[in-house]
């Protein structure tokens, strides 16, 4: 959702988390790869004071109560997930840290991962974290653009995302954002943008700023990409649920992708396989990747990765495809990069 309800509850008992016993190297094969897009470095209080928990697949949206602020409506139903078996977040930093490096190293995952606590991932996940510079807040605390050139050329950051302006009510044309689209299509760095679904009802959170449905559209990316024919560009979220926009993007536009993340568990499975089925036939199936936006929940992602590999309407080609080669292809992985990822 890359906007997060960044409550001011700060943990300071870290509770010790048991890790579980990583693949034997010797014995097991390496399982094959997956890259997922959307991941997130981000605190256990993400989605509202821990223990919260999320529903995979069962979406069953809060009712609105005219007497009660939304944002009230929307934490007690994240704190009581009305369903039997929730995927609950852990309740500190380090347990959420430890819960998805657990899975990405298990499942053999290398995520493109933006977030606060990106330098601690780097830290403890090794090269499953695939670095990515998260821009929050508005136009005022961004960097210049020059310190934002100098950041880029570190090497550290592989892609620019996730970009939630969205969430400020401003579209990717918006010309504070342009100076920052010049140097990424100079310097061949990847674009990530949110352009979909945000929290059910986030128009209505304190300072959301107005997170707009019709902004859901990947219309939206339009004027970008004429005006920067070179960028490559993500479509976070993959403008659920507009999906004639998204295919007359992808048909008129090559350099655009789009990644499934939160759409992938936070909607029924129905409706995630009918949207992810529309952009299949329609002949789009090497522009779309797997993403979770796992952001405190990490049981989430296996649930994700079951969605693809459960998909009767897909190929075992088409499957890889999501999990894994289009991204390799959209990031430009080298050859032997794809090839330590295969354990090869
Ligand atoms: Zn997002």
């Amino acid at each position: 959702m890359g906007k997060h309800i960044m409550l001011s509850l700060i943990i300071l008992a870290f509770a010790g988390v048991a890790l579980a016993g990583g693949p034997d190297r010797d014995t097991d094969p390496k399982p094959l790869p997956i890259i997922d897009m959307h991941l997130h470095a981000n605190p256990a209080t993400n989605n509202g004071p821990p223990p919260n928990g999320i529903c995979p697949g069962n979406a069953q949206f809060p009712d609105f109560d005219p007497d009660r602020p939304w944002i009230e409506v929307f934490l007690n139903w994240a704190a009581n997930p009305p369903c039997d078996d929730p995927v609950w977040g852990p309740e500190t930093n380090e347990g959420v840290m430890q819960e998805t490096l657990e899975v990405l190293r298990r499942r053999n995952i290398y995520g493109v991962t933006s977030g606060p606590l990106l330098d601690d991932y780097i830290e403890n996940g090794g090269d499953h974290i695939i670095p990515s510079l998260w821009l929050g807040g508005h136009p005022e605390s961004w960097p210049s653009p020059d310190s934002f050139r100098s950041t880029l050329e570190t090497g550290k950051y592989k892609v620019f995302g996730e970009i939630g302006l969205q969430y400020l009510g401003m579209s990717p044309d918006h010309p504070s954002f342009e100076p920052y689209l010049e140097i990424l299509e100079e310097m061949g760095i990847p674009l990530g943008i949110h352009i979909g679904t945000g929290p059910p009802g986030v128009s209505h959170f304190p300072g959301s700023g107005g997170h707009l449905a019709r902004m859901h559209s990947a219309l939206e990316i339009e004027p970008v990409i004429m005006r920067h024919p070179r960028l490559q560009v993500y479509l976070m979220h993959a403008g659920w649920p507009m999906i004639d926009d998204l295919l007359a993007v992808f048909y008129a536009h090559p350099q655009v992708y789009a990644d499934l993340g939160i759409i992938i568990f936070a909607l029924p499975k129905a409706e995630i396989h009918y949207y992810l089925r529309r952009i299949v036939q329609a002949g789009f199936g090497r522009r779309v990747m797997f993403g979770s936006d796992q952001m405190n929940w990490p049981g989430v992602i296996e649930y994700a990765i079951d969605v693809i590999e459960s998909a009767d309407f897909l190929t075992e080609t088409q499957k890889r495809d999501i999990l894994y080669n289009n991204a390799a292809r959209f990031l430009r992985l080298s050859e032997e990069e794809i090839a330590r990822h295969h354990g090869r």
